[in-house]
């Protein structure tokens, strides 16, 4: 065990600097005063109260694929949260303890083994815990709803370097401010999350040329009106480069995708559903690859082909509205064949279902009022990013009459962009748990931009 007294972090040049400060989004890099990767409870302990004594705030990392979203971090400690122990399965309970640096693929491989599963994002490497407490989009979302109801309490450290368990029971007002508040109460070191039985799984991917966009488009729109609450879709428009992993059919062209996850009681019923969304899309010509299937809880990941090694990426994001075919020819105005988009990846992750109702004892953000999250994502120029964010500007003036004027926090990748996740009078609420949990602020510059009246 580390003492206070011993505590030393890596400071720039430091190796132990330079691992605790590796990003996912190389578009993103970061430079605290001080880096540390932490182990243990006791490492993190002695961590904050390191930086308190030094005058520094606290920030946090898990994976850096959020690394965008952050606020410059000059005058900080950066906790890496790398914390020991594994994922521990409680099947009869239905619920896993997640220590902080645990990534989803961990989760979905230890789950597996007893017939369950979790509201897990798309890619196997995001960090568990900000994806879950930022919100969580799954793609067993409209039959779960969003990620972080499925929490069941929250291990931290506060300001104090105090460790904390926080449940229903247990200090209800901070454990509904962690659940979508923003961030900024301490450094989470475990969650622990619900699990539910897998079922029986279809899903994949089918990509078409780009010209078949305004169709595509318009009959998958046409679904989601209506769509079955077992199946959670969505629709990009990809211009993938011609690299390694990449099908060449896919590449050096604009391509429309149409993804998305079945989970039913019966093998039967889950290949019904997914029959029903894909033979009409089908019809309308034939795709350059189809990867729709029977998968088990682990194949899941793999759906969304997520890039596994860090890359650099900038984008937009934004909740949306129903999409009326003015929305949609603009969508493709904005982001389809000839258009020049420079984007790799833009689309719409469908809503609703059971991402529209917070249960019972939800968290601060417990579900979203919109049809649709839009989200676009490109490689910035080597030379900065003042032409892609010029895009995104572009997009943002575009989506205008469908933005409903809300963002969801894991979906922010540049500090900057507007965004706004909560109502004042939630964000008046969580500030008050803020005060009382950090009176000095020392996790002030790791809340979300608009989530606070703080800073
Ligand atoms: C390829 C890719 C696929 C994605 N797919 C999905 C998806 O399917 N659904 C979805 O909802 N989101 C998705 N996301 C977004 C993802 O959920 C967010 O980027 C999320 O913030 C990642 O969490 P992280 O801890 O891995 O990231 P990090 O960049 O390490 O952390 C982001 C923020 O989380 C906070 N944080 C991290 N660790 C701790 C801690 N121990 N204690 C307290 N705060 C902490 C900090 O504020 C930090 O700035 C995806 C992102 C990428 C790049």
């Amino acid at each position: 065990m580390t003492e206070p007294g011993e505590f030393v972090p890596g400071r720039p040049g430091d190796p132990e600097y330079e691992t605790a400060t590796r990003v996912f989004n190389l578009a993103a890099p970061v430079h605290p005063a001080a880096a540390v990767t932490a182990r243990s409870v006791d490492e993190v302990r002695a961590a904050v109260r390191h930086a308190a004594a030094a005058g520094l705030g606290v920030r946090m990392f898990t994976s850096g694929h959020g690394a965008g979203a952050a606020r410059p971090m000059p005058e900080a400690l950066l906790i890496r949260t790398e914390l020991g122990g594994g994922v521990e399965v409680d099947p009869a309970g239905r619920v896993a303890r997640v220590p902080a640096g645990t990534r989803a693929g961990e989760l979905v491989a230890a789950t597996a083994k007893h017939g369950l599963t979790s509201a897990h994002g798309s890619s196997a490497n995001v960090g568990l815990v900000n994806y879950l407490l930022g919100g969580g989009l799954s793609g067993y979302g409209r039959f779960a709803g969003l990620a972080v109801n499925g929490v069941r309490a929250v291990e931290l450290v506060t300001a104090d370097g105090v460790a904390r368990r926080v449940d229903a029971e247990h200090d209800p007002e901070l454990f509904r401010a962690l659940r979508g508040g923003g961030g900024g109460f301490g450094v989470v070191t475990a969650v622990e999350v619900a699990l539910f039985p897998a079922g029986q799984l279809v899903g994949g991917a089918t990509y078409w040329a780009g010209e078949l966009a305004e169709a595509v488009l318009a009959r998958w729109n046409a679904w989601t009106t209506d769509a079955p609450r077992e199946v959670t879709t969505g629709l990009r428009l990809l211009n993938l480069p011609a690299v390694p992993g990449v099908p060449p059919a896919l590449a050096g062209r604009t391509t429309v995708c149409v993804d998305g996850l079945v989970r039913a009681g019966s093998a039967g019923e889950a290949r019904r559903l997914a029959d029903d969304l894909l033979r009409p899309l089908y019809a309308l010509g034939e795709p350059l690859a189809d990867t729709w299937s029977v998968l088990t809880a682990e194949g899941v990941l793999g759906i969304h082909m997520d890039p596994p090694e860090p890359v650099p990426f900038l984008g937009e994001h934004h909740l949306l509205s129903t999409l009326d075919s003015q929305g949609e020819a603009e969508l493709l105005r904005l982001l389809g064949a000839g258009s020049g988009s420079p984007f790799v990846g833009a689309g719409l992750r469908q809503l609703g279902g059971a991402f529209a109702t917070a249960p019972e004892g939800a968290g601060v953000l417990g579900h979203l009022d919109a049809a649709f999250s839009f989200a676009a994502s490109g490689v910035p120029d080597p030379s900065g990013p003042e032409r892609l964010l010029a895009r995104c500007a572009q997009l943002r003036t575009g989506l205008e009459p469908w933005r409903t004027g809300r963002t969801v926090p894991n979906f922010v990748e540049h500090f900057e962009q507007p965004q706004r996740h909560l109502d004042d009078d939630e964000v008046a609420a969580v500030d008050r748990v803020r005060l009382r949990v950090d009176p000095a602020g020392l996790f002030r510059g790791d809340i979300a931009p608009n989530a606070t009246a703080l800073v």
